[in-house]
């Protein structure tokens, strides 16, 4: 299967049995599919994702499935949400295999625009939101939240999703989109899944891929890290200076992880927490060589 000038092909994928797959690249064409199935009565739900699917993926659609009669996943490497120097030209786009696992997964509608699908001439609308998306990765990434507030904005639209699903593991992509859909009344629900994890811990992302044999053995010390902040509080620890340097004395042990941060924060405003209560998000980013890795927890200690 090849590109066209805006975007995949249509294609329809045969299943074994009476199900049938759809792939397009076409707004036009992935509306009128959405509004035959709203017609026939069901519920759309949409996975966003930018593709190198995986495990992670996988259990977004197999909720969206769970919940909704009809699967719409989106494969866009959103350029708008990356920042100069990072990985937009590098980031894996392994179509066939994406298709693959949505097949397996019973996905659906694949859309899988182009940038000119999408960005058809200079785009001078954004979605801002603000506040939370300063904090944490908006700190490092200035632009990254308002290019993924826009894309997911201009998604729901052309989607004209009931729900959509998100992973615990992006927690302040989760928090941002949340206020958004809330504060602009957006006619949707946010269904935030639980970050899936390989059997050593480390977070499922399609950017472990960039990690040499050493740096992937080196990387569980992140969930190692958050998992010992969490022992802390759940024995009582309440200031989270003292977390902090736990959490950062454990990930010292890789010296090649330089952190960007370790944040104990609250789960929706984001704001550093003075001292833990009941529930707290501790989040971290670090590089790990040439990848960006992020992961979190929530604890709620039941104070
Ligand atoms: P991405 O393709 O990385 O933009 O991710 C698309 C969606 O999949 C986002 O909502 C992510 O939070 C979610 N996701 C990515 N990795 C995981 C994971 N390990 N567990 C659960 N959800 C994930």
């Amino acid at each position: 299967m090849s590109p066209n000038a805006s975007g995949w092909r249509s294609v329809e994928i045969v299943l074994k049995g009476a199900r049938r797959m759809r792939v397009t690249g076409k707004i036009a064409e992935i509306r009128q599919w959405t509004a035959e199935a709203r017609a026939a009565g069901k519920g759309i739900g949409l996975v966003p994702t930018m593709g190198a699917l995986h495990v992670g993926h996988a259990s977004l659609i197999d909720a969206a499935r769970r919940r909704c009669g009809f699967v719409v996943v989106s494969l866009f490497v959103n350029p708008t949400q990356f920042g100069p120097g990072e990985d937009f030209d590098n980031y894996p786009r392994p179509f066939e295999r994406d298709l693959a696992l949505c097949e397996q997964h019973g996905v659906d509608v694949v859309f899988a625009p182009s940038a000119a699908e999408m960005y058809p001439r200079e785009n001078l609308s954004w979605v801002t939101v603000s506040g939370i998306t300063e904090h944490l990765c908006g700190r490092s990434r200035p632009n990254h939240f308002r290019g993924v507030t826009t894309v997911c904005t201009k998604l729901f639209n052309i989607v004209g999703c009931d729900v959509a699903f998100f992973g615990q593991k992006d927690a302040q992509q989760c928090v941002v989109i949340r206020r958004m859909v809330a504060d602009l009344n957006m006619p949707l629900e946010i269904l935030v899944c639980p970050t899936v994890r390989e059997a050593d811990g480390l977070a499922v992302s399609s950017r472990n891929q960039y990690l040499s044999a050493q740096q992937r053995k080196d990387a569980p010390i992140i969930y190692e890290a958050l998992k010992k902040g969490r022992e802390m509080i759940e024995a009582g620890e309440t200031d989270p200076a003292r977390v902090r340097e736990r959490i950062e004395a454990v990930m010292r042990r890789v010296p090649a992880l330089q952190i960007e941060y370790i944040s104990l924060v609250d789960p929706e405003t984001l704001e550093d927490v003075k001292r833990i209560g009941r529930a707290v998000l501790i989040a971290v980013a670090a590089r790990l060589g040439p990848a960006r890795l992020i992961d979190n927890i929530v604890v709620d200690s039941g104070r």
